[in-house]
């Protein structure tokens, strides 16, 4: 299967947005944290968050592979606006999955467009279903709704006027998925401590005060969560392969342009150009492979995993050799080496980050290993959700 064919008008007419809207801002973005908010209005417009939804739902029926495109086109001029791209069609494709016709109405077609812009708060509750950490937030049943407490400590794309889209366990069992827009009573943003990198994805902290949830603004309540979560996992991690893809051919710019003039020496380097390159196109055909086949509910998860622990892998090595091939220009504050250097590190910190990816496809084996022992046949491998219970 082909990768997405970005020599189309559609894509065309993203690339020509991205050299004259973001290019030019890219560097305020990385060194003031500027927010990139008219360009994502603009991208959405151009139906850049909504490749993976239909007509119907906002969007352009396209695919995942196509929305995977997007990201690694604005992720080859700038890491962190790729992630606020990542975290905007992430939210449509929760929406688009939701069981709950309420909540799908009220914001899929809005967030789609990128009119309503809205951050995904769901590190937390994916960790803690990986069995890493605790969940943070908290769900009481009331009358037509929730009452939601605790808080989280980085959410990115949210602020005012924003929507964000979260998870709480529930106090009678089970977990909650749900929408809550800036307005929402007892909902307070506050600003985080200074990052090193990805200062303009307006990344706040959310805390909710008995935040009530209207039964309108639910994806999944406790008895569809699991069968949720399942059916939007592969997409979402897969969507995260963007943001690296377009690192990495930012990075493969960088060491073309060192390559005119220090050449002779940048070939003593362990990682060459050629090498990063021929790395990337068999990622990025894993990667639309998987997608097109997560777009239609089939995607098994451990190759998702495996694949986007590689792309954390290879962002990291090639950023790391596109500032050695740049040398000492490359870390000058004004050169893109030492920034993507930045944005590489987010793409294997970011939940699922490398150490987290590495610990579940270690669980996922170790399971399908003692049941192989056990003598079970293998399809009966299954891989408990809710691993911190
Ligand atoms: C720039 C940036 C943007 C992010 N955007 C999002 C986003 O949009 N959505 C989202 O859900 N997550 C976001 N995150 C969080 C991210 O996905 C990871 O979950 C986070 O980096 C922690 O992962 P870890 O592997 O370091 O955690 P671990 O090393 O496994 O654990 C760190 C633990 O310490 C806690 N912790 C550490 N420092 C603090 C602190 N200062 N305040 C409170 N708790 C702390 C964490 O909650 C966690 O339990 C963002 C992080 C960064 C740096």
């Amino acid at each position: 299967m082909s990768q997405a064919d970005s020599a189309t008008p559609f894509f065309q007419a993203i690339a020509e947005q991205i050299r004259t809207e973001l290019a030019p801002i890219t560097q305020a973005i990385d060194q003031k944290g500027l927010y990139p908010g008219d360009f994502m209005h603009h991208l959405g417009a151009l139906g850049g968050f909504g490749a993976a939804l239909s007509a119907s739902e906002g969007g352009s029926g396209l695919s995942l592979a196509e929305q995977i495109e997007i990201t690694t086109q604005v992720g080859r001029e700038c890491g962190s606006t790729a992630f606020l791209v990542w975290c905007q069609s992430s939210c449509g494709w929760y929406l688009k999955h939701s069981p709950n016709t309420p909540v799908r109405e009220r914001y899929l077609e809005q967030v789609a467009r990128g009119e309503l812009l809205a951050g995904t708060g769901m590190s937390n509750a994916v960790k803690h279903l990986a069995g890493i950490e605790k969940i943070h937030l908290r769900a009481q049943r009331e009358d037509g709704g929730y009452v939601v407490n605790g808080s989280l400590p980085w959410v990115s794309n949210v602020g005012d006027g924003h929507l964000a889209i979260v998870a709480a366990s529930v106090e009678d069992g089970g977990y909650i998925m749900f929408a809550v827009p800036s307005t929402s009573e007892g909902l307070e943003t506050r600003a985080c401590l200074e990052f090193s990198g990805l200062e303009g994805t307006q990344t706040l902290n959310l805390r909710f005060r008995n935040v009530h949830v209207p039964d309108e603004d639910v994806l999944a309540h406790p008895e569809q969560f699991a069968a949720y979560v399942k059916r939007i996992k592969p997409g979402f991690v897969l969507g995260q392969t963007g943001m690296g893809f377009g690192i990495v051919e930012g990075c493969l710019a960088i060491m073309r342009e060192s390559n005119a003039s220090t050449g002779h020496v940048n070939i003593f380097l362990d990682d060459q150009e050629a090498d990063l390159a021929a790395q990337l196109a068999a990622l990025k055909t894993q990667a639309a492979v998987l997608a097109r086949q997560a777009q239609a509910g089939g995607t098994p998860i451990l190759p998702v995993l495996k694949l986007r622990a590689a792309v954390s892998e290879l962002t990291l090595k090639a950023a790391n050799s596109a500032v050695l091939h740049a040398g000492a220009k490359g870390y000058l504050m004004l050169h893109p080496a030492q920034r993507r250097l930045r944005e590489a590190v987010f793409v294997a910190i970011v939940t699922p980050a490398l150490k987290h990816l590495r610990k579940e496809i270690h669980d996922i084996e170790q399971a399908a290993h003692e049941q192989h022992d056990a003598g079970l046949p293998a399809q009966s491998t299954r891989y408990s959700l809710f691993a911190n219970q």
